[in-house]
This record gives structure tokens, C-alpha cells and sequence, in this order.
């Protein structure tokens, strides 16, 4: 984590030097979470403004904070070191700016609407093989987030891997900006989003932000089936690697199928045979993205697909859990967009078994998009070889909408998931006879399938 003095960081932020100095370890904007001699950076939030809790931030254990100088350092706290700043968060991603300057490591930067998680989670896996790698914790993608991410980095990272998330157009420029990328990965283009955004062409612009950013002898690492990415322009210099299925790409999955406990492909031109303990076609194509960065670093390429073959993902993304010997769980309830919704139920039709039920809630931020986009969804299970349809929210009776009701296709909807809990029991309970159930739970994070998980884990 950064260590470094007061003074120092007021030359950074062109700030007047403290009256007194101090040598600080790490930065806080969590008057609840502070590391012993953190700085304390306060933030302006929608309920709260960190301002308020600086004497509960000392009491933590920081050293020392900073204050936005439109206000009055209050008297209780003067006496600390601190400095005074125009804008607090600002000076948290100056900081940033700042220490990954001085550390001098590479960055790699992925963003994407879906899959930014589990990539950066493979891209470390395989990079850490040769170096000593760093990746965002969790979710930390945003804002606040990624300059927080790049604080805590420790002193001896030579690559950083680090998620970016939006919300609007600019906000992955001001990312990288902080980050600096050597090397942009895109996942994918999808819909996620789409209500602040408007349409997919401006979250393919805003997404390129990232590849913009990059500088000559940077790598820009693109999926090959975008159309919407395939004419923005590359900064000079920077080199372009498009992977995928086609055989067009630099870098191919050929030869993919599903296997026990994951997925197996062999990478072309390289001729390597991954074994993938991870489900799902969209995480090999996540894998492949996780080989092209390795390939960038020039780190060998059977260590690379040894790696891969030892990875893990974040929790609740695509873990296949089995309940009992007849039912198995797909717990994908981290999140749910419509593209990574299709991703999961191309895994409900890979895992081998008699019945399927695909309970699926509410995708959020889809804005006036919403309703087609749950009601294609809803085509799209019916489509997709599934037998039964337990939709749930508020948008339940959009995603139903367009489906007909079959005897081989059950459909159903609940409010919540209080309701939905029932009417799941008894479709698995009346299935049961059938062999092997797989239940898919899929929806936005609002929705807590957690909950459902939790039942179903207590009850089979
Ligand atoms: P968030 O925006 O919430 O941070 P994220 O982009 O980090 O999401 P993950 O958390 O890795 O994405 O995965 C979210 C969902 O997308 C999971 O359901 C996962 O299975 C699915 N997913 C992962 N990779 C892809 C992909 N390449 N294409 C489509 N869906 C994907
Ligand atoms: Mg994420």
C-alpha cells in the first residue's frame, strides 16, 4: 500500500504544505475501515459526507486526513496533520496518479458490460506465473473504487490488473487517466447499462474509451464478433489483438466443449489444449482474453494453460453446486444483464441432465429498454431447450409475455422471491421422478437470489 508523507502529497495536489509533517501508510475513506496510520480522505456521498466522521477516522487509527478548504478544519481535529485540498476526491485519484507513477508497474485495464470480474480474476491467475501481480479486490471498479484499488497495491507489484465499470460516457477516460493502461482488454459489448446510456453504439464509444487512452507499443486485447467496435479508430502505435471463434482472430477457441466440472478448448495458432474448471463458453472466451495478456508478457504458454487449468472465480459467478445426487444448482446470482443471461443458459444446456429450470429476475438499469429486452429473454429460454420458466420481479410478466406454455415448457411467475420459493419447490419436488434437475438462478443484485440459494441449500 502506498506509504509516503503528507508533504509529498501536497506537491501532488498543489497544495499548501501542512504545518506539520507525517509519513502515512494506505489511505482511508472509510471512517469505519482505517489501517493503522492511514490517511483519511473524506467524501461527499448521496447520504453521507466523510467530513463528518474525521474524529471517528482518528479514533480508528489514522495519522493524518485531508479537508476540503471551503470548510473550517474543526477545532477538536486542527492539531492533526492534514492538508487542505479543492476537491477531496480528486485528490484521492491524484494520490492514485500518483503512487502508480511511482511504482512504475504495467496495468492492465478490463472493462466490458459483462465478464470484467471473472477476466481480471484469470488475467491475475495466469500473470502471477511469472510476476508479482495485483488485481482490483472484488467489484472495486468505479470512481472511488479503482483509485482505492491502486492505493492498496502493494510496493512490490510489477503488473496491476485492474476492472473498470461505468455508467456514462467520459467515466472510463477518467479511469484511465488515473490508471494509465498498458494493456485494454474489452470483454464485451452488451446491454448492460443501456438505460443511462441509451443505445449499444454509445456503450461500445464509452467502452472504448479505454482503448483510446492507450499510448504507442500498448496492446489493445478486442473480442472478434463486435461489429459495433470493428471501425472506431486505434491510436497510433497501439497494437490490436482480436480473439474469439473466428479464424480470423489472432488468437482462436477451437475445438470447445463442454466436460465434467467445466469446459475444454485447444488455442490456435498456439496449438494449446486448455482444460478450464469453469462452465460456459463466455468464460473460455474470458480465458482466451487471460492468454492474450499472458502471450503480451511473454510468459510461456503451456505454464499459461497449467494456470488456467488451477483457476477459480469469484464467488457467485457460474458455481455449479451439487445439492444432492438428482439436483444441481447453477448459482450465477451475482448479477444479470441479457447477454451474460444468454451466457448462462447456453451452461444450463451444456450440463448434462433430465429437467431444467431456468428461475431468472429482474435485470436491472435497462431503462426503456426493460420490457422487449426481458421479453426477448423470455423467447430466448423457451427457445433454448429449457423445461421450465419461473420468472421473478417486477418484470416477470414481460418475460413471460411472449412465451406459449407447452407440455414440455412450464412457465410461472412470482413477485418476489418470498413467492417464487414455493412454486420452485414444487417444480423440483414434481420433476423429481424425472432423473437429474438443473436449476439456474440468474437475476440482478436487487432481486437476493442469495436468498433462494440459501433455501435451496437447506432444504435438498
Ligand atoms: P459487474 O458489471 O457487475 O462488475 P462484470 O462485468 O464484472 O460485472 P462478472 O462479474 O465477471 O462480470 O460476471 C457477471 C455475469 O456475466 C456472470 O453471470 C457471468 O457468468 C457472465 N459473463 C462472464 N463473462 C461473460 C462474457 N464474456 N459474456 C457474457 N457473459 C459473461
Ligand atoms: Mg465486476
Amino acid at each position: 500500500m502506498i506509504r509516503a508523507t503528507l508533504s509529498q502529497i501536497a506537491a501532488v495536489l498543489h497544495a499548501l504544505s501542512p504545518a506539520q509533517d507525517i509519513e502515512f501508510h494506505g489511505v482511508s475513506t472509510d471512517s469505519r475501515q482505517v489501517s493503522p496510520r492511514a490517511l483519511y480522505i473524506p467524501l461527499r456521498g448521496e447520504h453521507f459526507d466523510g467530513h463528518d466522521f474525521v474524529r471517528a477516522a482518528l479514533d480508528n487509527g489514522a495519522s493524518s486526513f485531508l479537508w476540503d478548504q471551503s470548510l473550517p478544519v474543526p477545532t477538536e481535529v486542527s492539531h492533526v496533520p492534514h492538508v487542505l485540498v479543492t476537491d477531496t476526491l480528486q485528490a484521492l485519484q491524484s494520490i492514485a496518479l500518483f503512487y502508480r507513477r511511482e511504482l512504475g508497474v504495467k496495468v492492465v485495464a478490463i472493462t466490458g458490460s459483462n465478464g470484467k470480474t471473472s477476466t481480471k480474476d484469470l488475467v491475475a491467475q495466469v500473470l502471477s506465473v511469472q510476476f508479482n501481480t495485483y488485481k482490483t479486490e472484488g467489484n472495486l471498479n468505479n470512481h472511488i473504487g479503482l483509485p482505492l484499488s491502486i492505493l492498496r497495491m502493494p510496493e512490490n507489484t510489477e503488473i496491476a490488473v485492474l476492472e473498470m465499470g461505468m455508467n456514462a460516457l467520459l467515466e472510463i477516460a477518467r479511469l484511465c487517466e488515473i490508471a494509465q493502461p498498458d494493456v485494454g482488454v474489452i470483454t464485451n459489448i452488451g446491454e448492460a447499462h443501456i438505460g443511462m446510456l441509451g443505445s449499444r453504439e454509445n456503450i461500445a464509444r464509452a467502452k472504448w474509451e479505454l482503448i483510446e487512452s492507450l499510448q504507442p507499443g500498448a496492446l489493445a486485447i478486442l473480442p472478434d464478433d463486435e461489429p459495433l467496435i470493428q471501425d472506431l479508430t486505434v491510436p497510433p502505435g497501439v497494437d490490436v489483438w482480436y480473439v474469439g471463434e473466428s479464424p480470423e482472430a489472432q488468437l482462436q477457441i477451437s475445438r470447445y466443449h463442454p466436460v465434467d466440472g467445466g469446459c475444454s478448448f485447444v488455442i490456435l495458432p498456439d496449438q494449446l489444449t486448455v482444460n478450464l474448471p469453469i462452465h460456459g463458453k463466455h468464460q473460455a472466451r474470458n480465458a482466451l482474453c487471460a492468454f492474450a495478456c499472458a502471450k503480451f508478457f511473454a510468459i510461456d504458454g503451456t505454464s499459461v494453460a497449467s494456470a488456467l487449468g488451477k483457476s477459480s472465480l469469484t464467488h457467485m459467478r457460474m458455481e455449479v453446486v451439487e445439492l444432492s445426487d438428482t439436483l444441481t444448482l447453477i448459482n450465477d446470482a451475482y448479477n444479470a444483464a441479457p447477454s451474460s443471461t444468454y451466457a448462462a443458459l447456453t451452461v444450463l444446456q451444456e450440463l448434462p441432465c433430465d429437467y431444467r429450470i431456468a428461475v431468472l429476475g429482474d435485470m436491472m438499469e435497462l431503462g426503456q429498454e426493460s420490457e422487449r429486452l426481458h421479453a426477448k429473454v423470455g423467447v430466448a429460454v423457451m427457445h433454448s431447450g429449457t423445461n421450465a420458466l419461473l420468472a421473478v420481479g417486477d418484470y416477470a410478466q414481460y418475460m413471460v409475455q411472449e412465451v406459449n406454455e407447452s407440455a414440455s415448457f412450464q412457465v410461472a411467475t412470482a413477485a418476489n422471491i418470498t413467492d417464487a420459493w414455493p412454486i420452485l419447490q414444487s417444480l423440483i419436488q414434481s420433476n423429481q421422478s424425472i432423473g437429474k434437475t438443473v436449476i439456474l438462478l440468474k437475476a440482478s443484485r436487487k432481486m437476493q437470489f442469495e436468498q433462494l440459494v440459501i433455501l435451496l441449500k437447506d432444504f435438498f
